[in-house]
């Protein structure tokens, strides 16, 4: 079977030109699935996991279907939870929405509210906006959504997350009941599920459940270090690793300081939290997509919605508060197809959350000791090759079979592998 083309969707001429000329021939699952039907005006509700190609499976049908919008009222929304997100979702529309002739900008906080209003007075088709920004536009009467043809709501299960629902909920209140609502989440369960019904007019539903060949492979690793070597660990994997990588820490303050540590450990840093400003943020950023620094420290504010290309690396320095977030903040890597690596520092006192954590993952990669060897994401260690009896206390460190790709993208996945499952739990575990 052969994938269809962007044109073969429903896709016009102009954004399939517009697509070749951005390099983008073959559409991902997601956009296979999605295209026709919100090409063709349906309410769609897509759950997919990060990297799948999402923003462009929504940003076709948006610059397609929305007109030319009057002063201050757009002819069509994205709602994103971040500012960050709300940047790239500006870049992936634009070439599109230029090709058509329409005009797309950002709103969102730390930024000069009177030029979000010039704009708005100059007209603007595309809004891609923060709930809390686009909220105040609306109350100061500068935006109004009387008009508003389509919605997207991307992420819908981070603004949950966030609290901006009900926020969401009194925007989307605002739009004509004959728009159309196109809604994509990692998961589609509580909170965001009561907003498809509120609604969404019989959605199509797509899923993407199990990343394909477009997700690379990852290579989750869990290392037992003492709480005051963690930096000089992290130094080290720094130094093991070409590429870029995100680091995340719990705190700000502690994204600060290990920036600066590693900074005198010879690792180019960049930090990226929500005490920065927004200048500083993306200013953050751009050093890293440029390649100008190795490392961006960051907080869980970066973990979403950020595609920085070819992420080979993420280390969680603090552990994640929830698997939710760990799966977050680990999808910065793997993603359009590229392999990736993340490693988890665990300290002394942490194993049980741990392990509490892999299991609500249904991962069976247990605790091992710092081994700089498994760093590499192709290191697949062959099940079947005989091991010798020093190899055999060795840690097995891969938390997915080789072999089987579709199985390896993601902690989020029972493993029905009976010889991983058995080597897991011969994996040596240390406790102290
Ligand atoms: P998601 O929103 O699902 O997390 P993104 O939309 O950010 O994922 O897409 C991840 C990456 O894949 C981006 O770099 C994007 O440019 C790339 N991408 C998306 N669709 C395609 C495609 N059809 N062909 C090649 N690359 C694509
Ligand atoms: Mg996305």
């Amino acid at each position: 079977m052969t994938t269809p083309s962007f044109r073969d969707l429903g896709v016009p001429k102009k954004l399939n030109e517009s697509l070749h000329r951005q390099g983008l021939r073959t559409p991902f699952p997601i956009q296979v699935q999605s295209l026709p039907h919100a090409l063709a005006g349906r309410d769609l509700c897509g759950r997919a996991p990060t990297g799948s190609g999402k923003t462009l499976a929504f940003s076709i049908p948006v610059v397609e279907r929305s007109e030319s919008a009057r002063p201050h009222h757009p002819r069509a929304l994205v709602l994103v939870p971040t500012r960050e997100l709300a940047g790239q979702v500006r870049e992936a529309i634009l070439p599109l929405a230029q090709a058509r002739g329409r005009w797309v900008a950002t709103f969102y906080g730390g930024t000069s509210i009177r030029r979000d209003v010039d704009r708005l007075r100059r007209g603007v088709d595309i809004a891609v906006a923060t709930p809390g920004r686009l909220a105040d536009l609306v109350q100061r009467g500068d935006i109004h959504l009387d008009e508003v043809q389509v919605v997207v709501v991307d992420e819908a299960d981070r603004m949950a997350d966030m609290g901006f629902l009900p926020e969401v909920r009194r925007l989307l209140d605002r739009t004509p009941d004959t728009r159309q609502t196109l809604l994509f989440s990692a998961t589609l369960d509580g909170d965001v599920d009561v907003l498809v019904r509120a609604y969404q007019r019989d959605p199509v539903r797509v899923e993407v459940a199990v990343p394909t060949e477009e997700a690379g492979r990852v290579n989750h690793l869990f290392w037992a270090t003492q709480r005051h070597e963690r930096r000089a660990v992290a130094a080290e994997i720094l130094r093991h690793s070409s590429g870029p990588a995100i680091v995340f820490t719990r705190t700000k303050h502690g994204a600060d300081r290990l920036a600066k540590q590693l900074a005198s450990d010879g690792v180019t840093t960049a930090a990226i939290h929500g005490n920065r400003s927004q200048r500083q943020r993306e200013a953050a950023l751009a050093r890293f997509a440029r390649g100008e620094v190795r490392a961006l420290i960051a907080t869980d504010v970066a973990a979403r919605g950020i595609h920085v290309d070819g992420v080979e690396l993420v280390v969680h320095f603090d552990l994640p508060g929830s698997e939710k977030d760990y799966v977050h903040r680990s999808g910065r890597t793997g993603r359009a197809g590229r392999d990736g690596v993340v490693v988890s520092l665990v300290c002394e006192d942490q194993h049980r959350d741990l392990h509490a954590m892999q299991e609500a993952l249904s991962m069976t990669a247990g605790t091992h000791d710092v081994a700089f060897a498994h760093l590499r994401a192709d290191m697949v260690p062959d099940p079947t090759a005989r091991r010798s009896p020093a190899d055999a206390a060795a840690p097995r460190t891969r938390a997915r079979p080789p072999g089987a790709r579709t199985a390896t993208t993601g902690p989020a996945r029972r493993s029905t592998n009976p010889r991983q499952r058995h080597r897991a739990g011969g994996a040596r575990r240390r406790t102290g």
